[in-house]
């Protein structure tokens, strides 16, 4: 472990398509898993009172049981903290979540390059990510830094940390979905990500077929490819932007995360609920995204949709 090569800021930025989503990663690991992590962190590369493996501590900002923890100067009324209550707002609000009774811990680095350098040091086997969200049993934790894409990067990982403060379990693609579909600005046209939507124009014309089953499948964040995260999102906005009993199915759903230790399948209740979802979704793709509407797609080759 210590001949392992430094992240440097170069490499990190690459892999944004497939974000964080490590909590699904680490939310659902085993103890042992997350021992052995521990231990090895300890042992090899983490040293108490190394000052590359403290935590931003030097400033902080407290608001209900949101905490942001930062190396450089913050305030309550720091554009970075009004976007995170709205995000909590939404998130409450659209899911019908009940507050959340954990608090979520956002640590705020001074920059990409101390971020990486703890990162490396503090959880050295996990990969480059420009943000991570960590649930343990201990602490719901956000690791960012400050930088152009600090609030897109904070809305999505919060969303995850919201999640994980009111649900008992949250599926991987759901975790994905709604922080895919909350880490774009309140006021959003059309609520649409702007990174999905070309893309996921484009898997259309190539006759893409929908299949929430599948994805109900993937439980290890490494087996989610870009266009799972796509796909993923899809869901998520067809069920609360399509027909009105997809958004009753979603939130029913939802609800009963609240106490169930193991997801049921939504794919289920959805194939129950609906008619012909699959269809329905591609057809309210075709309707709600700019580019299937008629522009000119701009895409990636087809390819590339595959892509991590
Ligand atoms: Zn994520």
């Amino acid at each position: 472990m210590l001949m392992r090569p430094e992240a440097r800021p170069s490499e990190l930025s690459p892999f944004r398509a497939t974000a964080c989503a490590i909590c699904g990663f680490l939310a659902r690991l085993d103890l042992r898993w997350l021992l052995a992590v521990v231990l090895l962190t300890v042992g090899c590369s983490f040293r108490r009172g190394d000052p590359v493996a403290q935590l931003p501590a030097d400033y902080q900002v407290k608001q209900d049981q949101l905490i942001v923890r930062s190396d450089s100067k913050i305030a309550k009324n720091d554009p970075v903290i009004r976007d995170l209550e709205e995000v909590r707002s939404r998130v409450q609000r659209t899911l019908r979540l009940p507050p959340p009774t954990k608090p979520v811990v956002v640590y705020l680095f001074r920059d990409e390059r101390r971020y990486a350098d703890f990162m490396q040091a503090k959880y050295p086997n996990l990969p480059p990510r420009r943000a991570f969200f960590i649930g343990t049993s201990t602490e719901l934790a956000v690791y960012a830094f400050w930088g152009d894409k600090t609030s897109e990067d904070l809305r999505h990982e919060y969303t995850h940390g919201l999640l994980h403060a009111s649900l008992k379990t949250v599926p991987l693609w759901l975790d994905e979905g709604l922080a895919e579909y909350f880490e774009t600005p309140s006021g959003s046209p059309g609520h649409l990500n702007p990174e999905h939507t070309s893309r996921i124009s484009l898997a259309m014309k190539h006759g893409w077929t929908p299949d929430l089953a599948r994805l109900e499948k993937l439980e290890d964040i490494n087996e989610m490819q870009r266009s799972d995260y796509q796909e993923a999102w899809a869901w998520v906005h067809y069920l609360l932007h399509g027909p009105d009993d997809g958004q009753t199915v979603l939130l029913t759903y939802v609800k009963s995360l609240r106490t169930a230790s193991h997801a049921p399948s939504l794919a289920s209740s959805v194939r129950k609920e609906l008619v012909d979802p699959e269809v329905r979704l591609v057809a309210h793709l075709q309707s709600s995204l700019p580019v299937a509407r008629g522009a000119s797609p701009v895409g990636p080759p087809e390819a590339e949709l595959d892509a991590p």
